[in-house]
């Protein structure tokens, strides 16, 4: 079985992807985090143009259930657990930029193919059901307001002893939706076929209660 989850950032894929994968028995794909480990390879590296894409290519990504530790492994680089290293301010400002390049694209969405071939899996990013997985069995969108998302980021954020302003997180966001909306390759878009929930004046429960219905009588036949 193969579920896409895509949405603008801090929609709640992740965490409703995690909880959906732990019932489920499904893989866990966070490509979100993909493409955000390309940002922290270009930065921390500073390799451009073809020397890039060949490190990238070249990078293997272990999913493991929970996606944590997320490792990397690449011959210049080594093993590296860039977990926490990935949702840095810095990277998070420069991925919607990494992701718009169609050759990263390319050679990401190939990685994401195959990690999901002939695996159950729920898979969780922009373009999941409408380039990665079109034939999944079930796709669904989340949306929800802005200034909700950034309340939710800033919350998380808070929570975990950083420290953030609202009206940052707020800009970051708009920022990224603008990016990932109007991006020629494989911008954020619902698929045709794809389940529209507004998680505006949902809790994560309720979200999950939504998803496991479908995926329950899916399994059901
Ligand atoms: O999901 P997350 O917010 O961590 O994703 C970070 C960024 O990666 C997004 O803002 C988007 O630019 C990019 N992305 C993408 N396609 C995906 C997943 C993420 O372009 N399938």
């Amino acid at each position: 079985m193969q579920v896409a989850i895509d949405g603008p950032a801090s929609s709640g894929k992740s965490t409703i992807s995690k909880i959906a994968a732990e019932r489920f028995s499904l893989a866990y794909i966070d490509t979100g985090a993909m493409y955000r480990a390309a940002a922290y390879i270009k930065l921390k590296y500073v390799v451009e143009g073809a020397a890039f894409y060949t490190l990238l290519q070249q990078t293997e990504f272990t999913f493991n259930p929970k996606n944590t530790p997320f490792l990397i492994c690449a011959p210049q680089i080594g093993e590296v657990d860039i977990s926490s290293a990935i949702r840095t301010l810095e990277v998070t400002k420069a991925v919607s930029y990494v992701a718009s390049d169609a050759e990263v694209r390319r050679i990401l969405t190939a990685k994401q193919q195959w990690a999901a071939k002939g695996r159950d899996v729920i898979m969780d990013g922009r373009d999941i059901g409408t380039v990665v997985l079109p034939n999944a069995d079930l796709k669904f969108f989340l949306i929800a307001a802005a200034e909700v998302r950034a309340k939710r980021r800033c919350d998380e954020w808070i929570a975990q002893g950083k420290q953030v302003l609202y009206e940052d997180v707020l800009k970051d966001i708009l920022a990224r939706d603008t990016a990932d909306i109007h991006r020629d390759a494989a911008p954020l878009k619902k698929a045709p076929d794809a389940r529209e929930i507004d998680t505006s004046l949902l809790t994560i429960e309720e979200v999950v209660e939504i998803i496991s219905v479908c995926i329950s009588q899916l399994r059901l036949g």
